[in-house]
């Protein structure tokens, strides 16, 4: 049982992630989610359901058109396969329950906020504020709607404090105003505390990842980096291991 429903939550994740590349397509440039159908970005013929396959099509096609050898970018195949091991991951470790749904809720948030954010450096309103409200409402149903309400107003105030005192400092925007939004939806979902956690790994990581770029003269201490990614990656760590990594590092 355990493997038909595995294999079942894989598959889901990947045609969710296939519908996650339209939104990270579509929605920055404002074209409709829902029509016209997909086709090429580079010859504009409607693709096949055959060549819509997720993943397999990709692979198959070994990422090209097959109308007219256009390089299909590799992010949708990144974006359908990550997709695809989190749902099954997701089920592995929560089994079919109201925190699965909630979590893939949560990834399915994160997952097109982080593509749009790398594209654009933009986080877009309508995923973000939307997420605050969904994450709020399932708190309720989860018994967790005193620490999620708490959670948002701590992500929200503590990264506008971050740019507040950044911009006194070093006189520029050190993280976008996308990435408020962004911290109160992970803190609706993950509660304060693993809110705190998030920023710390988020930190963590787009610290190292730009130690990394700066080493190899690629960022320079004025550049900016997107941290919605980072914020993301943290936010789902938290929310699979908050508890255990709290009482385990911080509750001796
Ligand atoms: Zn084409």
């Amino acid at each position: 049982m355990v493997v038909i429903f595995g294999i079942f939550f894989f598959l889901l994740g990947a045609v969710m992630g296939s519908f996650f590349n339209v939104i990270i397509y579509r929605l920055p440039k404002s074209i409709s989610i829902v029509r016209p159908p997909s086709h090429c970005p580079g010859c504009g013929e409607k693709i096949e359901w055959k060549n819509n396959i997720p993943i397999l099509s990709y692979l198959i096609l070994n990422g090209k058109c097959s109308n007219c050898d256009f390089a299909i970018p590799i992010t949708y195949l990144v974006v359908e396969a990550i997709t695809a091991f989190l749902f099954l991951f997701s089920y592995l470790r929560f089994g079919v329950s109201f925190e699965l749904f909630t979590f893939l809720i949560f990834i399915s948030l994160l997952i097109p906020i982080s593509f749009i954010d790398l594209q654009t450096t933009l986080i877009p309103d309508s995923i973000s504020i939307a997420g605050i409200i969904i994450g709020l409402v399932l708190s309720v149903f989860r018994g967790l709607a005193l620490i999620s309400i708490i959670g948002t107003a701590v992500g929200a105030v503590l990264i506008l404090t971050i740019i507040l005192v950044g911009k006194a400092i070093y006189k520029q925007d050190v993280m976008g105003y996308g990435d408020i939004k962004l911290a109160a939806l992970i803190g609706a979902f993950v509660g304060w505390a693993g809110l705190l956690l998030t920023i710390m790994i988020g930190s963590f990581l787009g610290a190292i990842y730009g130690l990394i770029q700066t080493k190899r003269g690629k960022l320079t201490m004025k550049s900016q980096i997107p941290f919605g990614p980072y914020l993301a990656i943290g936010g789902i760590i938290s929310f699979l291991y908050s508890e255990w990594i709290i009482v385990r590092l911080f509750l001796p």
